[in-house]
């Protein structure tokens, strides 16, 4: 790990030089932060779950022809990934009323949405990741009307498919954040494609027989029993992980 060049390190993740040119490798960390880093804390195995986690997620999407970053999972803390242009939104998908949409707009937590809604947030840390609208986000140059276009159409399907796939297992998703970036398959072709990881640690998930939190939620809301629900998570979803590593 050491021995590459480290190319960004994030609250949760830190990215390394890949390989070949146009790659990359995330590192998965046991750190966890909320309310813009002003809790701190560690999740012991985090890093272990979450990377098999949205290594699981991400396939499936990739096999039902969501373009992804994700290439292959290369040990217990690491993938490789195609190096993107991050764009600097943040995409949060909501089913289901929570958290800061609960509070801005006095909805009760748990009040299912009249239909999907999605928000776009101004990825930046100093501000406190401020909600913006489309129009904000095209005059501004953070996507085009057309990458916008693509991201929504992505969102959605994306929306059905982890909804499919977390109801399989008896768990309501009840809103996600995704990220996306441009990935230059070559020099006169540009792509956007679904970036950074999906996971407990962005995602709502609450037991769909009683409404038990199976999320970060459980760290912001100092619940306990938080690295048991990221393991459920991945136990429901037929991943195995030997307890040893998850220490390691
Ligand atoms: N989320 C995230 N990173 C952020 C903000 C939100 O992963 O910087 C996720 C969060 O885990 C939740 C969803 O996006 O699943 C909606 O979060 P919300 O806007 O309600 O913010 P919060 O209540 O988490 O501050």
């Amino acid at each position: 790990m050491s021995r590459r060049r480290q190319v960004y390190e994030g609250k949760a993740k830190i990215l390394f030089e890949g390989p070949e040119p146009g790659t990359l490798v995330q590192y998965f960390k046991d750190d966890a932060t909320a309310f813009n880093a002003q809790k701190k804390g560690t999740i012991v195995g985090k890093g272990v779950i979450n990377n098999r986690i949205s290594e699981h997620i991400m396939t499936l999407l990739g096999d039902l022809g969501v373009p992804t970053h994700f290439i292959k999972r290369l040990n217990m803390r690491e993938q490789l990934i195609k190096q993107v242009e991050i764009m600097p939104v943040e995409v949060i998908v909501r089913n289901i009323a929570a958290g800061s949409f609960s509070k801005r707009l006095g909805v009760e937590e748990g009040t299912r949405l009249p239909r999907t809604i999605v928000e776009l947030c101004y990825k930046s840390d100093q501000l406190g990741d401020p909600l913006v609208g489309e129009d904000v986000v095209t005059a501004m140059g953070w996507m085009s009307p057309r990458d916008l276009d693509d991201v929504m159409a992505l969102t959605l399907r994306i929306n059905d498919i982890m909804t499919g796939l977390f109801a399989g297992i008896g768990v309501r998703l009840i809103d996600f954040k995704l990220e996306f970036g441009r990935f230059y398959p070559n020099e006169d072709e540009v792509q956007i494609i679904l970036a950074d990881e999906i996971s407990p640690d962005n995602c709502r998930l609450w037991d769909a027989k009683t409404n038990e939190k199976l999320d970060k939620d459980r760290f912001r809301r100092d619940l306990g029993g938080v690295a048991e629900a990221y393991q459920e998570i991945a136990r429901r979803l037929g991943i195995r992980i030997d307890p040893q590593q998850v220490e390691a």
